[in-house]
């Protein structure tokens, strides 16, 4: 089903003259990599070397690749131009185009009024389908330009929606396509907008608005549990597109002011078990912000985003929660 645009990848690698390339891919494609590489060595007499390391985001781009191959090819993810290019990776999109219209026309009674319409990289390619077939049901139609961290119109990330914020006071319901819930459960929250999501691998339609109760009551949950806490531990990822010390060093001045404590701690990927010898009472995350959201569950500790420990120290009220967004 996927198209991983092997005439790109062998045109690349051909003209850098590369000896060796390294494959860098989300977990869900590796099941391909072996194939993958076999056809590009095939096809350039190159060898191919598979990262194996995990891999979520453009955001996690292999920084060593050039002490371990001449070339990076990086599936799954579309650059993230605020990250700078170099002209010895190659990103691919991998796309998995699908029949639109059927599912489309399922969600077309909950489109109310102006719609603008949000999606990831792996259906970007929809979005013009998608804008035919609404305008010609007489819709009104908005795509937003995100910022430099976005690399496609409507595109979004889990931790950057800013394509739905520019459209935001235009639209009236978004329509993300897509699976999983954190990408349009960011949408709603970050604009306040009904989001009606269209999941091609399910099938289904659906509204958001139990998903999102339910997500803002763990969070209040782990803001409750945090109220007392007097030593933090400060994540931040050394991940390129991650790292954000300058919000960390801020955080712990913060905590300062509020007479309670914070620790850096740096990590490439924070799992539950690096975090077990720290004696902290809580932890908050600068790293990639679906952390705190999607994998609460798996640690014995709170961990907040920082605008949550901004509530936690009374710097910022409930009923102003945001979810934690990386800005390019
Ligand atoms: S920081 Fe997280 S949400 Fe953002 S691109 Fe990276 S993995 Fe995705």
């Amino acid at each position: 089903m996927y198209d991983f645009h092997l005439d790109d990848i062998i045109a690349f690698v051909r003209s850098k003259n590369a000896r060796t390339v390294a494959l860098q891919m989300p977990e869900g494609l590796k099941t391909h990599a072996l194939r993958l590489s076999d056809q590009i060595s095939e096809a350039t007499g190159a060898r191919c070397i598979i990262i194996g390391d995990p891999c979520y985001g453009a955001c996690d781009l292999y920084r060593n690749h050039s002490a371990i191959a001449d070339v990076l090819v990086h599936l799954g993810h579309a650059a993230m131009p605020s990250l700078g290019a170099t002209d010895r990776v190659l990103f691919v999109e991998v796309g998995l185009p699908f029949e639109i219209e059927p599912i489309l026309k399922k969600a077309m009674p909950s489109l109310i009024g102006r719609i603008g319409i949000v999606t990831t990289i792996q259906h970007s390619s929809m979005i013009r389908p998608a804008m035919d077939l609404l305008r010609a049901e007489g819709k009104e139609v908005f795509v937003g330009i995100g910022d430099t961290r976005i690399h496609h119109p409507g595109q979004v990330l889990g931790c950057n929606v800013s394509s739905a914020i520019a459209v935001a006071h235009e639209v009236d319901t978004f329509l993300y396509i897509g699976s999983g819930n954190f990408h349009p459960l960011s949408v709603a929250l970050q604009t306040g907008k009904k989001v009606v999501v269209i999941d091609p691998i399910t099938n289904e339609v659906r509204e958001l608005g139990e998903l999102s109760d339910r997500i803002l009551r763990q969070r209040h949950a782990a803001i409750a549990r945090s109220r007392d806490v007097q030593r933090f531990g400060v994540l931040v990822s050394s991940k390129v597109g991650q790292a954000r010390m300058p919000l960390a060093l801020d955080i712990v001045d913060r905590l300062k002011k509020h007479g309670r404590k914070g620790d850096i701690i740096v990590m490439e990927e924070v799992r539950p078990e690096q975090l077990l010898p720290y004696e902290v009472g809580g932890f908050v995350s600068t790293a990639c912000p679906r952390l705190a959201i999607d994998d609460q569950m798996r640690y014995p500790k709170p961990i907040l985003t920082p605008q949550e420990l901004e509530i936690v120290l009374g710097e910022r009220s409930w009923d102003d929660y945001r979810l934690d967004m990386i800005d390019g």
